[in-house]
């Protein structure tokens, strides 16, 4: 025998020596205990001493307790049933225990065929089947919370934690059982469950990562209260036991243990507990016990040698303190159970002295007092006076099976190394949680954590987003001095004291992407990867929100929003013809006019000669003319269409039906003419830039000169992959089929592509960044509005904790118009923004028409009064010839004749030239 057992060995002994030192003359009454042989049996053997010496104390009782304790392991089932036959033939008043549910099967038998009171102290889901079969109230009393009550306030617990999905992981078949009972009240909309089985070794790793893979944040975990330090250490080498994990330990000793190792953890650990730790009676009792445990076994023991080995072995293994939080379920309930056993007892013989009879396992005899405690115990709404308060709460009656009816549980949170009480659950009210903590004060609890932290944020490049910054001097930048921008100062902004009143880490992700998942692989890139591996706290760049990535990470309210659009190039602007007035009819039509014009003249020339009416007399005074004449010769015929062509109209007009008619067809044609070239003219005129154009999707869609594309693997390229719009697919299928490629690795290589491109290339953007190139490049332009409309968000993991924080700075910033000044600020004034609204009011002066863009008309104007002036020349010297022929002068007399003549300008008057005085023309032509 070794020394640990030789100890245990006299504590028995001096256990026993303890309730066997009265010496008053009182009625024994004998109790059997079936303990555990492991770590808690002292703690057992403590807990029953104190209530028996106190009520063995207690002067004037009839009786005293006689308690004989047992210790058993899981395979001593035959040897526990001897035992407690033995203890029936001395008549013993009632059995507590065993903890193992293996050998309460033999104990629970016998108690119940010989109604001899059994109170039990652990989790047992088997009274239930013993009711059918049981003519008499069973006198099995089990102090542990219900199966069905604990499922129900699991349930309760899961369904207020407001999980969306979650994952059971049970170590045996019993967890499972306790959880399926849970499990059987869940309705239609609660969150997806899934389970997992740890299996018998220590090793949980596998099970563990396959809880990873699955992406579950939230877990259940049932296993011994033993168990619990290893599980969750493993799950901490794995990373599952981030802020963004949450799980509930459905074992009720969860509070006993030693947290100090997760002391930094800062996962949502909650559990339940029975045992009211914060109570007087609580603290009273573990003062008590701490007493009984490191003196009374000396104080009792005589033998000066045993006391003195005891003193050494003291020394060398020092007795754990019971602390009020660590006092398991099992030791408080059987604490309890006997403290409620003797109150019911004391009561009882009051009534009516309760004899104890020796029984007999061998015989049908029952018991004469196991039906008064059944009766007593199950009295409706009772609730017991105990000799000491009890630890788990007040034990009111139980039910038919023997369960206890009315009690309390706490929610506890893990608080760094402690528990802290969160809300109650009422027996009474299962479907609810009666939360100690308001919202606003888990806000408020929340907000002061995440002000002591620092957020780590990881971002890609991207003007004006995120940029690299170049130290002035020349010096080496570190952290975030290395970059600016507008995710920068957004950040920034949300962590100002007004705000959260946090600070930051920026980090670039190591593949520059936003983040897209490939359906092959099954795995995510970019940002959203980093926050999935929890590498980040938050991903900020011009990340936009999505279905598919809300479903691995959340988002926070949009910071900005946006649609995709169009980024082109504005057409070269072309230097204006001389002739421009001429372009808004093409020379085609010109030809044709001029064409039409000498065919109409002809026409008229034709038809004119051809109408009599046109034939008119010389000389209207003379009824009755000689000869007719028509004044339509070529001459007048030309100039007559040409007049009405100026719109200018002409003296002289035609009489008959046939002539008028052309004419009037002429006008008619010469309207329409006019009113198109007019028409025309304006935009012409003012159009400076020519070239192909586009105005929307569509047009972009059913042309294939201009080749379009857009950011690959971003959301833009999704927004075309995942489209049903037959437009928008149409696009895709043409983006997908281009040689060369046509999608870009970002933002600005796209823009530098439609740059050079020669309209040749429209870039497909999101309209915020188009805004952001279009105020420093005043080549681009936005085609059309946008295609769709979306915003920009913050990026997190799932369940991140302080995503309603910077939701709300978000909001605050919003409405105080923070955003819009950052927006302004990066758009419209850092680096060279705001250059092409300059531009733009020079546009309108452009738009008013210069001397290049009507100079033609003045060429034309002067081309004509130049060719008049020759053809007046020409008329001039034909008539000079005719004058010296017809007065006799030489050419040069004549000539000089009619220059002085046209040179005087007073001269109103000219002499005609006689023939008298000139010899006849024909003469000289002769
Ligand atoms: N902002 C986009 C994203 O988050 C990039 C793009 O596709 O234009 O993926």
């Amino acid at each position: 025998m070794n020394l640990t057992n030789m100890y245990r060995g006299i504590r028995l002994f001096a256990l026993m020596s303890i309730v066997f030192a009265t010496k008053e003359n009182r009625r024994p009454v004998h109790i059997g205990f079936f303990l555990n042989d492991d770590d808690f049996f002292e703690l057992s053997t403590v807990a029953i001493t104190a209530v028996v010496r106190r009520v063995n104390q207690v002067s004037g009782t009839s009786y005293q307790l006689r308690p004989h304790i047992f210790r058993t392991t899981k395979s001593d089932i035959l040897e526990a049933g001897l035992l407690a036959c033995q203890r029936v033939k001395e008549g013993v008043a009632a059995i507590f225990g065993p903890e193992s549910p293996e050998i309460n099967e033999m104990i629970q038998s016998i108690s119940s065929t010989l109604e001899i009171p059994q109170f039990q102290t652990f989790w047992n889901p088997k009274l239930r089947s013993r009711l059918s079969r049981q003519i008499n109230p069973s006198p099995v009393f089990n102090l542990y919370p219900s199966p069905q009550s604990l499922a129900q306030a699991l349930a309760t617990l899961v369904r207020e934690s407001d999980w969306k999905s979650y994952t059971v992981i049970y170590e045996n078949d019993e967890g499972l059982l306790r959880l399926q009972e849970a499990l059987n009240q869940r309705s239609m909309s609660d969150p997806a469950v899934s389970f997992r089985a740890l299996g018998p070794k220590e090793n949980h790793k596998s099970v563990l990562k396959e809880v990873k893979s699955s992406g579950v944040l939230h877990l259940i975990v049932d296993c011994e209260a033993g168990h619990i330090m290893d599980i969750l250490r493993q799950a901490k080498e794995l990373k599952l036991l981030s802020e963004f994990h949450s799980y509930i330990l459905t074992n009720l000793d969860a509070h006993t243990l030693d947290w100090s190792e997760f002391k930094n953890v800062r996962t949502n650990i909650t559990a339940l507990r029975l045992v009211d730790t914060n109570k007087p009676n609580t603290q009273h009792a573990a003062l008590v016990w701490n007493q009984i445990l490191k003196y009374d076994i000396l104080r009792n023991v005589k033998n000066p040698a045993i006391q003195k080995e005891l003193v050494n072995y003291r020394k060398l293994n020092p007795v754990a303190e019971v602390l009020p939080n660590n006092i398991p379920i099992r030791i408080a309930l059987l604490y309890d159970a006997l403290n409620l056993f003797v109150s019911v007892l004391s009561k009882l013989n009051t009534e009516e002295e309760i004899i104890w009879e020796s029984l007999s396992c061998e015989t049908n005899e029952t018991s004469s007092h196991g039906q008064r405690f059944s009766k007593a115990l199950r009295e409706k709404g009772r609730e017991f006076e105990l000799v000491v308060e009890p630890l788990t709460g007040a034990i009111t009656s139980f039910d038919e099976m023997g369960y206890r009816k009315k009690y309390k549980l706490q929610i506890i949170e893990l608080d760094s190394t402690k528990f802290r009480v969160t809300g109650t659950w009422d027996s009474d009210f299962p479907q609810e949680i009666q939360f100690k903590l308001s919202e606003e004060d888990r806000d408020t609890e929340l907000k002061k954590k995440i002000q002591q932290r620092t957020f780590r944020v990881v971002s890609r490049l991207g003007d004006p987003y995120l940029m690299r910054r170049v130290d002035p001097h020349g010096r080496a930048l570190y952290g975030n001095d290395r970059f600016e921008g507008y995710t920068m100062d957004l950040i920034g902004e949300i962590c100002k004291p007004q705000n959260l009143n946090c600070s930051f880490t920026f980090e670039i992700v190591a593949d520059g992407k936003y983040g897209n998942y490939d359906p092959k692989t099954k795995q995510w890139n970019g940002l959203i990867r980093e926050l999935l591996d929890y590498k980040a706290d938050l991903g900020i760049c011009d990340l936009t929100i999505t279905y598919e990535r809300r479903k691995a990470v959340d988002f926070t309210l949009p910071f900005m929003t946006l649609g995709i659009s169009i980024l082109y190039a504005k057409a070269v602007k072309e230097p204006p013809e001389l002739l421009s007035f001429s372009h808004p009819l093409s020379f085609e039509v010109w030809i044709y006019i001029a064409t039409s014009y000498l065919i109409i003249s002809m026409m008229m020339f034709l038809v004119a000669r051809l109408n009599p009416n046109d034939w008119e007399n010389p000389h209207p005074c003379n009824p009755c003319p000689t000869e007719l004449e028509n004044i339509w010769n070529v001459k007048n015929c030309f100039w007559l269409t040409m007049g009405s062509f100026m719109a200018q109209g002409c003296d002289i007009l035609p009489k008959g039906i046939s002539t008028r008619m052309v004419a009037a067809m002429w006008w008619f044609f010469t309207l329409i003419i006019t009113a198109c070239y007019t028409a025309n003219m304006t935009a012409f005129l003012t159009m400076s830039r020519m070239g192909p154009t586009i105005e929307s999707a569509e047009d972009l869609a059913a042309q294939t000169k201009i080749k379009y594309g857009c950011l690959g693997g971003g959301s833009t390229s999704s927004f075309f992959k995942d489209t049903n719009f037959s437009t928008y697919h149409r696009m895709w299928v043409q983006m997908e089929s281009a040689e060369p490629s046509v999608f870009e690795s970002n933002n600005k290589d796209g823009v530098k592509r439609v740059l050079t491109s020669k309209r040749k290339y429209a870039f497909l953007m999101e309209s915020s960044s188009i805004e952001y190139e279009m105020e420093r490049n005043c080549e681009l332009m936005q085609v059309g509005n946008n295609l769709d409309s979306k915003g920009y968000g913050i990026a997190m993991p799932t369940n991140a904790p302080y995503r309603k924080s910077i939701n709300e700075a978000i909001l605050k910033m919003q409405e105080m118009g923070a955003l819009h000044k950052l927006k302004d600020k990066w758009w419209k004034e850092m680096n060279g923004g705001g250059q092409c609204t300059k531009d733009k009011s020079g546009d309108i002066e452009t738009a008013e028409m210069g001397l290049d863009n009507v100079g033609g008309v003045f060429v034309v104007l002067a081309v004509g009064v130049a060719l008049a002036f020759m053809i007046a020349v020409c008329e001039f010297l034909w008539n000079v010839r005719k004058v010296a022929v017809v007065e006799r002068l030489t050419p040069k007399e004549a000539l000089i004749k009619e220059i002085r003549f046209a040179m005087d300008i007073r001269s109103r008057k000219k002499v005609v030239s006689t023939p008298s005085r000139a010899i006849s023309l024909e003469n000289i032509d002769r």
